[in-house]
């Protein structure tokens, strides 16, 4: 690691006092590896052949703050395993799953994970959501925006919307229209110096204080957008006091209608992790309904937004749904799509935009947001044909599908489908979409006829 600044060193000695050698030991020795099982589509209790064959080939040990969250050996290399391809759990450090165990989200919830990519807190979400309610994602940046769609679409996720805004964007559009939100503010990253060593010669003092006035920005946005008894759970990756404590205090003191429930610090020295603080704030409950009143499209200045498909789309939305329904029919005969949601059609493609009885978030709420999955993408609508999507892959079971094809794992055919190879036909004689499975969990579509399965896999995510 590089040699941290003194003045870093000052300040941590005059947090930790005597626990300061144990720290900076920690700092010189490996850093803690960690993945969560996606319970989404792997829960233990339903399938602990696969949690066991999971443990013997990563290594796993719990860790001790998450259900789902286990410690793994480096060298047996998860994150380039078929299972990760399948989604059955997300590379994530150990220490920052504190952060969305805090929030506790329950089904049927609106819930907004406010600074979202690459996703490891808005998965973790979503898994604890039970795919009820609706979770928003949003990323201000828009490269890092289209990698939290994948890592969306790769776990299965259907109840998620990805957009990328700023806060005030979000808040301007969304006020008082969460239950619960996450913000895993972007900070100095003072956990991050074992991870990346650039992280330590971008720190310095004024980038700390830049980071502080950064969060004052966006704390109030993620405050107008909780519903009055709702939870935020604000969280770093960082250890100054400047930008945890302070920042919590310097808020609430702004913010009476806020109180801190509780505050918890992750230190590398203490447990297996590489740091985090996560400050639980919970907004005091509303005095009238008028104060509570849900988004129902307009923004702060009463102005409706545009985004609703226009009654003249309304009849190739239909089209478009039709079909899916046909090609369900044929391809993927279990899979049902829930009960409360809409279509939506964004050019040829068309999602399934669930919004829960309870309180929905209707879908105009989010137009002239920059949205890059309005909910589940079921496939694209192109001249007269239906083309599944990878997210419906990803989201269905194998024994959802007509036709699925097994293999295990370490076989052959598995490496060959993912490098986006055509693959002979195994015996089954089918002729039409199918999903290609590691032990039972799909990977991706084919198309199978004349003896041969075409791959489907997208391009971007085939390994060479
Ligand atoms: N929650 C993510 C996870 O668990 O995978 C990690 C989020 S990271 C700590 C902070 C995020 O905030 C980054 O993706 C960064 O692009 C975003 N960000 C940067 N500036 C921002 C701003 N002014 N407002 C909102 N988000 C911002």
């Amino acid at each position: 690691m590089q040699t941290l600044p003194q003045i870093y060193i000052e300040r941590i000695a005059d947090q930790l006092g005597e626990e300061t050698d144990a720290f900076l030991r920690s700092m010189a020795s490996p850093r803690a590896h960690g993945l969560r099982i996606h319970a989404g589509k792997l829960r233990p209790a339903d399938n602990p052949d696969m949690m066991s064959r999971l443990i013997g080939a990563f290594d796993l040990k719990p860790v001790p703050w998450c259900g789902t969250g286990y410690t793994y050996d480096p060298a047996k290399r998860p994150g380039k395993h078929p299972y990760h391809h399948a989604g059955l759990y997300y590379i994530q450090e150990p220490s920052a799953m504190i952060a969305a165990e805090l929030l506790d989200p329950r089904p049927g919830e609106i819930v907004l994970d406010l600074a979202a990519a690459p996703g490891g807190k808005t998965t973790q979400i979503a898994a604890k959501m039970q795919g009820g309610g609706l979770l928003v994602a949003n990323e201000i940046h828009p490269g890092r925006a289209r990698i939290l769609s994948e890592n969306v679409e790769r776990l299965g996720i259907g109840r998620a919307v990805v957009v990328s805004a700023t806060p005030g964007q979000l808040a301007a559009r969304l006020p008082l229209a969460f239950d619960r939100i996450m913000l895993d503010a972007p900070c100095s990253g003072e956990g991050m110096f074992r991870k990346e060593p650039e992280a330590v010669a971008e720190w310095s003092p004024d980038a700390v204080a830049m980071c502080a006035a950064r969060q004052r920005d966006i704390l109030p946005d993620a405050a107008a957008m909780l519903k009055p008894g709702g939870r935020l759970v604000y969280s770093t990756c960082t250890f100054n006091r400047e930008e945890n404590e302070e920042t919590i205090a310097w808020f609430l003191a702004s913010h009476p209608e806020f109180s801190l429930l509780e505050q918890r610090r992750m230190w590398p020295h203490r447990g297996e992790g590489e740091g985090h603080f996560a400050a639980v704030l919970v907004k005091r409950p509303a005095s009238s309904d008028a104060a509570s009143r849900p988004p129902d499209g307009r923004d702060a200045a009463g102005r409706r937004a545009k985004g609703k498909p226009p009654r003249a789309e309304e009849a190739a939305v239909q089209a478009a749904l039709k079909q899916y329904r046909e090609f369900a029919a044929q391809a993927l005969p279990g899979f049902e799509l829930s009960g409360d949601g809409v279509p939506l059609l964004f050019g040829e493609s068309l999602y399934w935009y669930p919004q829960p009885a309870a309180s929905p978030l209707p879908a105009e709420a989010l137009g002239g947001l920059r949205t890059l999955r309005p909910g589940l993408h079921l496939g694209d609508s192109r001249k007269g044909r239906f083309e599944p999507s990878h997210a419906l892959a990803l989201a269905a079971s194998a024994g959802q599908a007509a036709i699925a094809i097994d293999y295990d794992a370490h076989d052959d055919a598995i490496a060959a489908f993912l490098r986006g190879e055509a693959l002979p036909d195994p015996g089954s004689d089918a002729r039409g979409w199918g999903l290609l499975c590691a032990n039972g969990y799909p990977l991706g579509w084919f198309k199978a006829s004349d003896g041969q399965l075409k791959n489907h896999y997208p391009k971007g995510l085939r390994t060479n």
